[in-house]
């Protein structure tokens, strides 16, 4: 065959839905030399990814480490482990990520009760309380926490007691909150939780931090039935990530050294001073838009930060926009999905995106498209 030249990316302000754009000392980690995923400094460092992740959920959770895989490996880790066939699931579902949930749910065999919001409104815990009075024995009640699709973002602590008062646990899908919006597994009582690392950890995509409390754990131990993904059974992994390190699979060697990175960067900044940082930059980006004449078109009071579904305007081709910020100004924007495609383009503000000089930038190959240059 004829052998292709070295592949070299272009440069690209990565401003949409995922992933988010990296901070150089998080490539150098991956660029580290491989070491044997048993190798005790492997391990050790390994210790150091669960204590940081816990810090970054706000958890004492043990069982808290990084799946191998992407968010949606997650996902699966979450509902192959809580669910038996024939159990009774309630979630939420206010976009493509609630809709993915369902689809999760289905296939490790639950029958599910959907609470349907409209696509870029929140779930109402009332709608939550309605749909759980009609079920018989809930197992779970599962929520997107901030919806990628639509910018979104479900306050979940109501929803929290009113899953546990029905004997369900609760789970979350933070995959686009961690690290850009206040996260709390302890204080909220979420059970089971699960994020990604190419979002507001700003590191490429790989692995899916979890988290697993004593009720999960319970429930997971006490299955009549074996969880039907090996690679995902938390029974398995807890003695490679746990203390024994029983080989189960290689772990990611160079994604671990990346998110072991990340996970400093973040820490390091602090976690109030991030949250703060992608509030003032969903303002800013707002401030600008606005003198545009163009709005924000997720419920008010909920619009996320780290993810702004522009409106928009009459007469723009949207397609067309996107494909002119992406070839004329090396910036990636993303596209409505489902009921909102053609509607909005959504901006990612994530993690290192999330910064002025990258919104002085987007607003000004966003004029001009509009021919407002
Ligand atoms: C991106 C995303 C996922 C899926 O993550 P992948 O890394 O694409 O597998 C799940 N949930 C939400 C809310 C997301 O934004």
């Amino acid at each position: 065959m004829h052998l292709p030249p070295v592949f070299e990316p272009p440069s690209r302000l990565l401003m949409g839905p995922g992933p988010s754009m990296v901070a150089p000392s998080v490539y150098t980690a991956l660029a580290r030399p491989t070491l044997g995923h048993l190798d005790p400094e492997f391990v050790r460092m390994m210790e150091e990814v669960k204590l940081m992740l816990r810090a970054v959920f706000r958890t004492a959770n043990p069982m808290t480490f990084p799946v191998s895989g992407t968010g949606s490996a997650g996902m699966e880790f979450c509902f192959a482990n809580l669910i038996e066939p024939g159990d009774e699931v309630v979630v939420g579902v206010n976009g493509v990520f609630g809709t993915r949930m369902v689809d999760v749910a289905e296939r490790c065999g639950a029958k599910v009760t959907r609470v349907d919001a409209p696509w870029g409104r929140i779930v109402e815990a009332s709608a939550v309380r309605d749909a759980l009075a009609k079920v018989s024995k809930p197992k779970l009640v599962a929520i997107v926490h901030a919806e990628t699709s639509t910018g979104a973002l479900t306050p979940v602590e109501e929803i929290s007691r009113l899953a546990h008062d029905a004997g369900a646990l609760f789970v979350l899908d933070t995959v686009t909150s961690l690290g850009g919006c206040p996260v709390e597994v302890d204080a909220w009582g979420v059970d089971a939780i699960y994020s990604g690392t190419q979002k507001c950890l700003s590191c490429p995509p790989g692995l899916s931090p979890v988290s697993f409390g004593p009720r999960a754990l319970e429930v997971a131990a006490k299955r009549r039935t074996k969880v039907q993904s090996w690679y995902l059974d938390v029974n398995l992994l807890s003695s490679y990530w746990g203390q024994e390190r029983v080989y189960h699979h290689t772990a990611p060697i160079n994604m671990n050294y990346a998110l072991h990175e990340a996970l400093r960067v973040v820490l390091l900044e602090g976690l109030e001073a991030r949250f703060e940082r992608h509030r003032q930059s969903h303002l800013a980006l707002k401030a600008g838009l606005a003198e545009l004449g163009i709005s924000i078109a997720s419920q008010e009071g909920h619009q996320l930060w780290q993810l702004n579904a522009v409106g928009v305007p009459e007469g723009l081709d949207e397609a067309a926009a996107r494909r002119r910020l992406l070839a004329e100004f090396g910036i990636e924007v993303g596209a409505g999905l489902g009921p909102l495609k053609g509607k909005i383009i959504r901006v990612g503000l994530m993690g290192e995106t999330a910064r002025p000089e990258n919104i002085a930038r987007f607003l000004a190959a966003f004029r001009a498209c509009l021919g407002r240059g």
